[in-house]
This record gives structure tokens, C-alpha cells and sequence, in this order.
């Protein structure tokens, strides 16, 4: 690739995506203060159905990041067996209610409830995660008011490395409405050529290995083998999985791919954290858009 990313967050190949997130924080962490001055604190409430042990964890992880930038957050805790009128009812309290700016329904949930179904019932001006049709269907426009987190936190990344993606070939393996498909979108407006791979694509390895850029988000641990990398690409690695001996793990084979990589997320401690911040950007961004405010200074990949 001839645009060599020079910037703090990247050590000997490493993304670090820690540093990168507490860079975004201090500029939320300031938003928050500038609308606490206007009289406005803002607040996310956050929804987790049942007991997925990693969704707990996701949750304390996003109330605490809240914490650090003065949001104020509600972890709504419904239990195993909630019925779909039942979390309908959650979630159009939550509409309704003023003290509330932003709402996310942490996934998955479990077979009780319909995810779409719970997704499209949020406000989409509080719909913070960005899963809803109206934001989804923002993106594809142009820019969404809100975008979701994790293809918009590796869209961050890429610029604050100052990697021009113009005309490069950007590959994305995963095509799920969360992460691969909503990041492709975002991708093409930033001029990249793009090619979008998923679990029925022929010859994943040659695609793979036209890759100027790489993300993959798939949930197979070391699908992506360090061979397959293009010598000098950028790659985040979006997957994360705990394995058998507790230890969390991305789709790439890290260490054979750090070997031809110009640069590479670890996992954790990449991607992750600024799905996280990102999160935050749009807690501010929906306390602005819910009282019909102009957009925040902060910042769009
Ligand atoms: P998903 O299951 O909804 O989608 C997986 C995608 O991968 C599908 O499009 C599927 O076609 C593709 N795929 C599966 N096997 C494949 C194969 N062998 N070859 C090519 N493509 C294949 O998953 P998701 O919700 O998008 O999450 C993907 C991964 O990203 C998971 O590990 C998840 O935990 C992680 N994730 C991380 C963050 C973060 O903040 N770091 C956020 C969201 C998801």
C-alpha cells in the first residue's frame, strides 16, 4: 500500500486501539461538558434479555465507559423468558421517556424474542447502536445521523492512522447487518474499491490476498492465515471469541499475520474499544437529535 499510516496508535505493525479510544473519549468527555453547561446530561439506557454471560460483561464494560465521560447510564435487566410484548413495552417506556437520550438492546437475545422486531421499535433518533431501518437506510444515502459502532469505530481508525483509502482495495469478510455490511457502505464513500466476502464465497484465500485493506468480522477463530496477507496491508480484525482455554481470539492468525501486515488490530484491545467509544459519540450525538439540536462538533469517519 503507498499510503503509510504514521500515527501514535500504530507501534511496530500494532493497532492500538486502547490509545485510539482514550484519544475519542477526551473529546466526548468535553461534548458532555459543553452539554451539561446548556442544562443537558445525557443519558443511554441499555437493555440485556436473560443471562449470556458475555452479554453482561459487554453491558458492565459500556455502563463503566459511560461513566468515564460523564453519560448516565440504566442497565435494564429483563430475565430469561421475557415475552415480546413484554420487552415492546421496555422499550416504548424508554421512548417515551424525556430523561432518556439514547437506547441499546445489547445482542444477541434470546429465541423469546424477535430481534428485528425489538430493533425497529426504537426511536431512531435515541437508536444509538444504529441498527434501525431509518439509520441503516441513512447510511446508505450518505451519512446517517447515526451510524453503527463498530464499522464506524474502524472507519475512525483508518483516519486517525491517516491511511487514504483512495482507489485502494478494501476487502471485508462478514456480511452481517452489524459490522460487514454497514462497513462496505462506509468504505465505497470513502472511494475504496470494495469487495464484500462472506461464508458462501468461492476462494475466500485469493480475494483475501487482493486486500489493501482487510477487515474481517466472521466469529471463526483463525479463519484468515497469515500467508493470505497481502505484504504491507492494514488489517482489523473485528472477530472476537473466547476459546476453550479462556483466552479471547480474533479471526486472524495474529501472529503469522503481524509477520506481512503493515498493520494489525490485536484482540482484544483493537476494535473493541472503539466500538466502545464510538458508542459514546452517539449517546451525545442522540442527546442532540432528540431535542431537534444542531449536529455535535464531534467527530464522522
Ligand atoms: P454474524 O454471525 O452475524 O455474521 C458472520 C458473518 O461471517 C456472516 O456474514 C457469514 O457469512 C460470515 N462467515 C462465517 N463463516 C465464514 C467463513 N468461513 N468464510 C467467510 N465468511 C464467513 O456475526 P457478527 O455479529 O457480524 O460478528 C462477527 C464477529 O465479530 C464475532 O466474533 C463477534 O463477536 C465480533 N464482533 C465484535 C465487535 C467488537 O466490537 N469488536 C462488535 C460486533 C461483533
Amino acid at each position: 500500500m503507498d499510503t503509510i499510516a504514521s500515527s501514535a496508535i500504530l507501534n511496530d505493525g500494532i493497532i492500538d486501539g486502547r490509545l485510539a479510544a482514550r484519544m475519542v473519549r477526551k473529546d466526548v468527555k468535553q461534548d458532555v461538558l459543553s452539554l451539561r453547561a446548556e442544562g443537558i446530561h445525557p443519558r443511554v439506557a441499555f437493555i440485556r434479555v436473560g443471562d449470556d454471560p458475555a452479554s453482561e460483561v459487554y453491558v458492565g464494560a459500556k455502563v463503566k465507559a459511560c461513566g468515564w465521560v460523564g453519560i448516565r447510564s440504566e442497565h435494564v435487566h429483563l430475565p430469561d423468558g421475557t415475552t415480546q410484548e413484554e420487552l415492546a413495552g421496555v422499550i416504548n417506556e424508554l421512548n417515551d421517556d424525556k430523561e432518556t437520550d439514547a437506547v441499546l438492546i445489547q445482542l444477541p437475545l434470546p429465541d423469546s424474542v424477535g430481534t428485528k422486531a425489538a430493533l425497529n421499535l426504537i426511536n431512531p433518533l435515541k437508536d444509538v447502536d444504529g441498527f434501525h431501518p431509518t439509520n441503516l437506510g441513512g447510511l446508505l444515502a450518505g451519512h446517517g445521523p447515526l451510524e453503527p459502532c463498530t464499522p464506524s469505530g474502524v472507519m475512525r481508525l483508518i483516519e486517525m492512522m491517516g491511511l487514504n483509502l483512495v482507489g485502494k482495495h478494501a476487502v471485508v469478510v462478514g456480511r452481517s447487518v452489524i459490522v460487514g455490511r454497514p462497513l462496505a457502505a462506509m468504505l465505497a464513500r470513502a472511494h475504496a474499491t470494495v469487495t464484500l466476502c462472506h461464508r458462501h464465497t468461492a476462494n475466500l484465500k485469493d480475494h483475501v490476498r487482493q486486500a489493501d485493506v482487510l477487515v474481517v468480522a466472521t466469529g471463526v477463530t483463525g479463519l484468515i492465515r497469515g500467508d493470505w496477507i497481502k505484504p504491507g496491508a492494514y488489517v482489523f480484525d473485528v472477530g472476537i471469541t473466547r476459546c476453550e482455554d479462556g483466552k479471547l481470539r480474533g479471526d486472524v492468525r495474529f501472529d503469522e499475520a503481524l509477520e506481512r501486515a503493515a498493520g494489525i488490530t490485536p484482540v482484544p484491545g483493537g476494535v473493541g474499544p472503539m466500538t466502545i467509544a464510538r458508542l459514546l459519540e452517539n449517546t451525545v450525538r442522540c442527546a442532540r437529535l432528540v431535542r431537534g439540536l444542531q449536529e455535535p462538533s464531534i467527530h464522522r469517519a
